[in-house]
């Protein structure tokens, strides 16, 4: 094949990234996500999925999405608005609707393509978008597809987002976008103080539930239920199955309205295949057990107290997180990837956060817990990070 025209400038740009410390790389997993995986060839005790509750491997979910495949076939064959739409899907939307407590979801292929079709689903051109400067890329992206003017405040800062209202006072359509737990600080939106501001602005507010849905709240309802949020002060949310859930898949839900909007007009709602209906039988199941068995949110939450507690001792840069996400600011790229791999060396695998990911200067090990974490994998990890000198 010929090359491309520009192929050197790549060339160079890949070797830029390389010595910057910013290059990443696939690793290929062996077996099933959990807690002990192999990754290349080795044996590792892992901090870095996103797989909260331990369900991605769990019996019953398999069980149900294998006898899913057996009535049901594989490919969904065509989008929902076609013939894609199986009485899964149909079940799980409306499973989502009594759980969330709204009046209805729909279904997305992915949590990317559910933020990019929420937001240019409901606002055009002449429209304004207001961000947490560190709400999630596909947030931001939805931002970009849709059109609408964009502004952004600092984060968390409810000061900066009321002088963005202020500023956006003459424009009809205004929606205040956040992540509800942020995904590489762990920390949690304030809620009511958004829901508050938008009241009193006659804003909309999106919230971004990827790692609060299945999490937060007595029944892993999610940011809406940790804050008490009354059902008709609820904003407009979206929670993904790939994490908490252990499957894969998105939703949105809202009133009525909102969700028949986004069927007629969200384009990667209307322009993409179906998930496969079996996914959707999968995630009933897991909804279930998140609902249903509430003893692996405990458990998660006393792992991230004793890593707390030790790593606090330990003299770590513990950032201020109370959920499954639990980052260690090191700052600088370089010496993150160190730390990085000899922790590695002992078997150990975190994520390492770096620009642009993360803001500059703030590159980080992203580690994340899982219900099926032991107290003994936590002293394990904590006397790694103290020999690697994360400190
Ligand atoms: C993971 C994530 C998404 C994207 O969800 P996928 O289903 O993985 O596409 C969106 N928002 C946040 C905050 C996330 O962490």
């Amino acid at each position: 094949m010929a090359s491309l025209p520009w192929t050197q400038q790549l060339t160079d740009n890949l070797a830029d990234r390389k010595a910057a410390g910013r290059y990443r790389q696939q690793r290929t997993r062996l077996g099933e996500q959990g807690v002990n995986v192999v990754i290349d060839g080795q044996k590792c005790l892992s901090f870095c999925s996103n797989d909260y509750l331990g369900l991605a491997s769990h019996p019953a979910l398999k069980k149900a999405f294998i006898d899913a495949v057996e009535d049901e076939g594989v490919g969904a064959g065509a989008a929902h608005l076609l013939t894609g739409h199986s009485h899964y899907h149909q079940q799980l939307e409306e499973a989502l609707a009594d759980f969330t407590g709204q009046q209805r979801t729909v279904l997305f292929s992915s949590g990317y393509q559910a933020n990019m079709g929420v937001i240019d689903g409901l606002m055009t051109r002449g429209d304004v978008i207001i961000q947490d400067k560190l709400n999630h890329a596909s947030l931001l992206d939805g931002g970009r597809l849709s059109s609408a003017e964009q502004y952004r405040y600092r984060h968390v800062d409810m000061a900066g987002l009321e002088k963005r209202l202020q500023q956006s006072e003459q424009t009809n359509h205004r929606l205040i976008i956040s992540d509800g737990v942020f995904s590489m600080d762990g920390d949690i939106a304030p809620l009511p103080d958004i829901l508050t501001l938008a009241k009193q602005h006659d804003a909309a507010v999106l919230i971004d539930d990827a790692h609060g849905f299945g999490i937060l709240g007595e029944h892993g309802r999610g940011s809406v239920e940790y804050w008490n949020i009354s059902q008709d002060e609820s904003p407009i949310v979206m929670g993904t199955f790939g994490k908490a859930f252990g499957t894969a898949g998105a939703f949105v839900a809202a009133d009525d309205e909102v969700i028949e909007t986004l069927i007629q007009q969200a384009r990667t709602y209307v322009y993409t295949t179906a998930q496969p209906a079996a996914i959707a039988a999968a995630t009933l199941a897991s909804l279930k057990l998140v609902e249903q068995e509430s003893w692996r949110r405990e458990k998660l939450q006393s792992l991230i107290s004793r890593f707390k507690t030790g790593a606090t001792q330990l003299g770590l840069n513990v950032m201020d997180s109370s959920t499954a996400i639990q980052p260690v600011l090191i700052g600088d790229d370089q010496q993150a990837i160190k730390i990085g791999k000899a922790l590695e060396e002992k078997g150990i695998l975190v994520g390492v956060i770096r620009p642009p990911t993360v803001p500059e200067g703030s590159a980080r090990l992203r580690i994340t817990f899982s219900a099926n974490h032991s107290e003994q994998d936590v002293t394990q990890l904590l006397n790694a990070l103290e020999l690697a000198h994360a400190h």
